[in-house]
Formats: structure tokens, C-alpha cells, sequence
């Protein structure tokens, strides 16, 4: 009887997994395993923990009523998966194909240390609908702007999602009860701090939030998924950066939905696959483009003139405590702390107000977003980063500053997302919530908010800040 590993990592679910189902077919029976591994920089948000920690017990307990179970083993992977293959006599591990430098590290280093014990490493495409780095525009160089790779990343054919296996056959030595596994739920301990319940993690859990999506934002997506102050996204995040969901599934769901939408309804559909298009642009660029994990995607940034110091960081603390004096990005930084995730046109204008409002370089936003999101994705984080910054792929020109009071007025008109995160405002009358200091006196007594004594004074003068950002450009312009 053969066997072989199904080396579970970003894709923790039983439906629409292509590695299993690989595993499947080459062997008779298969160990489902989880390697603890943690990212070298232990800048793990424990929210993005939890998320994980729930979905291995789920994965391990939808195994359990297929006739499997979960192997949970400390790494490095390159020791644990050939002593797991000698244990359970694999000759072979299943694994998804990745593009995130760490990962890519693991797998180079199991396909030696398990080739050296007679072992073979099988990488399948899991992640994404279109392998990352596949496309080239005709003069075969990669895609570096997203519409044109959006353009040919729709046309191109996609796979149907895989179905979920009734039965997963495991050999009996992993079935023992004595069999060494950690509980599912250790991967919690690798977080500094508590377990916070929100988000849920686990395949159900995705289900349930697409359920809801489908059925309703998902036809008003085109109109409302800039709004902050309406449930208008899919919270899906958490989930794909897990693989608790697969991409397929969802692609041939919203194709599904589409076909009986009204015309707005699939003008919204497509918005929302687009979406998911921006995610394997990220992907495909980082597995291009590595060196962007660390350093600016436009070489000419490199003599950026970044903010340094003791003013920095006084800059630095303002903003990642949400007090800014500038509504919409306090309350985004306040949902990050919060919620462990933040509105797409909120990260925009935040990150935005770092980098060019306080000329904060983009790497040190990058890393605080890593350490307290629910969906910390390298790939989707460095690209957010460097397109507002400027620095990076596509044509968001460097001069596209955000202005913090039209963005909030705009897209939270009635500042109900600006009075849910910055409880000081509840009060303060709809024409002034975007820019507190602009009420006179007396209202801001009456509101309760006395700007400076309630909620801060602005960090920085907007329109003179947005000077100097321009300024330090004229440095990356220059020869
Ligand atoms: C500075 C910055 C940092 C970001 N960091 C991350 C991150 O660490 N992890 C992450 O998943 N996304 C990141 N994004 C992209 C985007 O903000 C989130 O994917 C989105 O807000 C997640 O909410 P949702 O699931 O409700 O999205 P929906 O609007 O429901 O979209 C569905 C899915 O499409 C993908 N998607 C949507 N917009 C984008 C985008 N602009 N770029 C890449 N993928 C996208 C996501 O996988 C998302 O879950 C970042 C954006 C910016 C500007």
C-alpha cells in the first residue's frame, strides 16, 4: 500500500484543494499533516494566530469524519517531514507551489533534506486562479501594471473548483492514538499575547461570511465596497490568506451569481473577480520581483528623503495609536487594533497619510500592519504599501496624495465610521466630523470634543504637508 504526506499549509480546507486531492490519486493512503514552522520574524499578529489555531481544529476535526486526522509537528520542515515519511512509510509529500520568500525557502530545503531519504517533494498550484508569475505581456517581460495583466488574466482558462473527498484514507500507524501529534491548538502558544475571538477562522466560518456576501453585498459591491461605513466587502481576507476558502470555489460561485444578476448586479460581480485579480497580481509580482519583500520596486526611491529620528518616530507613534487628528485615519488605525483588519479605502488613505503627509517610510507601516492584521499577506502588504507610497509597480503616480477630510467625506459621508472607531467625535456635528478643528469653539464645547484637550490637534497642516511631500519628490526626480 502506498502512501504519501499531504503537507497542509495556506490551504486548510477539504473542499477545493487541489494538494489533497493530488494526494489523493498518486497514493493509496495519506497523511495530512500541519508543520508549526513560525515565520522568521515572529511578527505574526496572534489574531492571524487565532484565525489559523481555529481552522487546524476544524481541518483536523473534518478529517477525524473522513476517517483521517491531522498530524500537527514542530518544524523546521525540512527535519519533520522525513522522520513523519519514515514513521508512516510516505515516499512522497504534497505540498502547494508558493511564491512568498519564506515558504519557498522551506520547500527548497524539504525537497533536499526528503530527497536525501529516497523522497519525493510534489508542488501543486493551490493559491491562485492563475499561477503567480505565469502571465507575460506579448514581449514576454512580466506584467508590471495591473490592467493590462487583468485584461489577460480574465481571458485566460481557469480551473473548476476540485470536490471535497468523502473518504480520506490515512495509514493506521498516523490512525494510533499514541501517534505523536501537538493539539491543533497549540499554534496559539506562538503569539505573544491572549486568543482574541474575532475574526473566526475555519472553513465553516468562511462559508458562512461568502454565504452572506453572495446573497446580498456581493451585487452592490460595485457601488458600496469604497464605503467604511457599510458592511459592503466580503471579509473574505482572513480566510484566503489561510486558504480556508478556495479561489475556484469562489471565482465559479460568482460566475454562478452573475448569470442571474441584473445588469448592475453583474457590473458589481465583475468588480468583485477583479478584486481577486488584484490579489495574483501582488502574488505574481512578489514571485517576480522578490527583492521587493525588503526594498522599493522603483530603484530611483532608493534616495528618498524618508522622515528619521526622534521626529519619525514621534510621527510613527501618533499614527499607529490613531491619533493623528485626522478622523478617517484614526478610526482606520483604531479598527486595525481593534479588529484586525481594516477597510481597503481606509488602508489606502492611512497608509497614504504615513508615507506622504509624514514621510514615514512605507516599510515601517508595512511591518506594523503585518504584526496586527488577520490577513497579514506579504504580498497583497507590500503591494498595498508600495502602489501608495509611490514606490512600487503600476501608475499610481507619486503626486496622488490623499487628502484625509475629502477622502472621509466622501466615503463616509454621515462620519458613522469615523464616530464608531473615535468615540470622542459621537457628538460632533456631521459638517465638522471629518475636521474637528474647524468647529468653533462653542460647538466643540456643546460636541464634548475640545480638539487638543478631547481629540488631537492635526499631526501636521494637510495642504502644507502635501508641499513637502512633493518637494522630497523633486530628490527621486532628479537625473
Ligand atoms: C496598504 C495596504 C495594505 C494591504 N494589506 C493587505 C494584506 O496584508 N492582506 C490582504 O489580504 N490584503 C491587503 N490589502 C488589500 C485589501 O485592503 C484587502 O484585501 C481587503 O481590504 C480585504 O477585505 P475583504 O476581504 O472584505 O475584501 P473584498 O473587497 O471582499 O475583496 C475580496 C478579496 O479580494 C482580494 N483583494 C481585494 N482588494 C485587494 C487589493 N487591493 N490587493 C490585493 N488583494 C485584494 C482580497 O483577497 C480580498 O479578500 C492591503 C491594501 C492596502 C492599500
Amino acid at each position: 500500500m502506498s502512501a504519501a504526506l499531504c503537507w497542509f499549509r495556506r490551504n486548510l480546507r477539504l473542499d477545493d484543494n487541489a494538494t489533497l486531492a493530488a494526494a489523493l490519486r498518486f497514493a493509496d493512503a495519506v497523511v495530512p499533516v500541519f508543520v508549526l514552522d513560525p515565520e522568521p520574524t515572529g511578527d505574526v499578529s496572534p489574531r492571524r494566530l487565532a484565525v489559523l489555531s481555529d481552522s487546524l481544529c476544524e481541518l483536523d476535526a473534518s478529517l477525524r469524519a473522513r476517517g483521517s486526522r491531522l498530524v500537527v509537528r514542530n518544524g523546521p520542515a525540512a527535519a519533520a517531514l522525513p522522520v513523519l515519511c519514515r514513521e508512516t512509510g510516505a515516499d512522497a509529500v504534497f505540498a502547494h507551489r508558493d511564491h512568498e520568500p519564506h515558504p519557498k525557502t522551506q520547500n527548497a530545503a524539504a525537497a533536499v533534506a526528503l530527497g536525501a531519504i529516497g523522497a519525493k517533494l510534489h508542488l501543486v498550484e493551490d493559491l491562485h486562479l492563475v499561477p503567480a508569475g505565469a502571465l507575460s505581456s506579448g514581449d514576454g517581460r512580466p506584467y508590471t501594471v495591473f490592467t493590462p495583466f487583468s485584461r489577460r488574466w480574465l481571458e485566460r482558462d481557469k480551473e473548476p473548483p476540485v470536490p471535497e473527498p468523502a473518504r480520506v484514507p490515512t495509514p493506521d500507524a498516523a490512525l494510533a492514538p499514541s501517534f505523536a501529534s501537538l493539539p491543533p491548538e497549540t499554534v496559539r502558544g506562538v503569539g505573544e499575547t491572549g486568543a482574541p475571538r474575532e475574526p473566526r477562522g475555519g472553513a465553516r466560518e468562511a462559508q458562512r461570511l461568502w454565504d452572506a456576501f453572495r446573497g446580498g453585498a456581493l451585487l452592490r459591491y460595485a457601488r458600496e465596497r469604497d464605503r467604511p461605513d457599510l458592511p459592503g466587502t466580503s471579509r473574505l481576507s482572513p480566510h484566503l490568506r489561510v486558504g480556508t476558502i478556495g479561489v475556484r470555489r469562489l471565482l465559479a460561485e460568482a460566475r454562478a451569481t452573475w448569470k442571474d444578476a441584473s445588469a448592475n448586479g453583474k457590473a458589481s460581480v465583475e468588480t468583485f473577480i477583479k478584486e481577486l485579480a488584484w490579489r495574483e497580481f501582488y502574488a505574481g509580482i512578489l514571485e517576480t520581483f522578490p527583492r521587493v519583500a525588503a526594498q522599493n520596486f522603483r530603484p530611483e526611491f532608493d534616495r528618498f528623503p524618508w522622515a528619521a529620528g526622534g521626529e519619525a518616530e514621534r510621527r510613527f507613534a501618533a499614527w499607529s495609536a490613531g491619533r493623528t487628528g485626522y478622523p478617517i485615519v484614526d478610526a482606520g488605525m483604531r479598527q486595525l487594533l481593534g479588529e484586525g483588519w481594516m477597510h481597503n479605502r481606509v488602508r489606502m488613505v492611512a497608509a497614504s497619510f504615513l508615507t506622504k503627509d509624514l514621510l514615514v517610510d512605507w516599510r515601517k507601516g508595512e511591518a506594523f500592519f503585518l504584526r496586527h492584521l488577520a490577513d497579514g499577506d506579504v504580498a497583497s502588504n507590500n503591494g498595498g504599501w508600495q502602489w501608495t507610497a509611490g514606490t512600487g509597480t503600476d501608475a499610481a503616480p507619486y503626486f496622488r496624495i490623499f487628502n484625509p477630510v475629502s477622502q472621509g467625506r466622501r466615503f463616509d459621508p454621515d462620519g458613522a465610521y469615523v464616530r464608531r472607531w473615535v468615540p470622542e467625535l459621537a457628538r460632533v456635528p456631521d459638517a465638522h466630523v471629518h475636521e474637528p478643528w474647524s468647529m468653533p469653539p462653542d460647538v466643540q464645547a456643546t460636541a464634548g470634543c475640545v480638539v487638543g484637550r478631547d481629540y488631537p490637534a492635526p499631526i501636521v497642516d494637510h495642504a502644507f504637508a502635501r508641499d513637502r511631500a512633493l518637494a522630497a519628490y523633486a530628490v527621486v526626480k532628479r537625473d
